[in-house]
């Protein structure tokens, strides 16, 4: 990984910390909107699945595929660098460097908190 990359991820953390101190206007909107209202919308929940997702495996009965719906990019916070197209459809503006959480998202069913939306289901083995 090089230096400029570095960089962006220390911005990508900076920029949460700030968004999680200000807890904006777009912050109690994405509460609000996330696809489930659930107590696991939390930061709480965040550290956790940015901590599994560094050890443990995408769960094998995982299904599907990621539509771009973006709902995950809102987990608490709308994410800084969550983009949308003319169509609708979400991408990341920094998608070679994301952190192993979005690129896990949804690893496990527990930590699935975007069904309604969400391109992935958990099936039952
Ligand atoms: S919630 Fe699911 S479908 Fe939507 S962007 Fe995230 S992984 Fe993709």
């Amino acid at each position: 990984m090089n230096r400029k990359s570095l960089l962006n991820i220390y911005d990508y953390h900076f920029v949460l910390i700030i968004k999680f101190i200000n807890h904006n206007k777009e912050t109690k909107i994405a509460m609000k909107n996330t696809a489930e209202k659930t107590d696991k919308n939390n930061y709480i929940s965040k550290l956790k699945r940015s901590l599994t997702s560094l050890f443990l495996p995408v769960d094998k009965n995982r299904k599907g595929k990621c539509i771009s719906c973006g709902e995950c990019c809102k987990l608490p916070n709308i994410c800084p660098f969550l983009v949308y197209n003319k169509k609708g459809k979400s991408s990341c503006s920094v998608y070679k460097i994301r952190p192993p959480s979005c690129r896990k998202y949804p690893r496990a069913e527990s930590e699935h908190i975007t069904k309604e939306s969400c391109g992935y289901k958990f099936v039952k083995p």
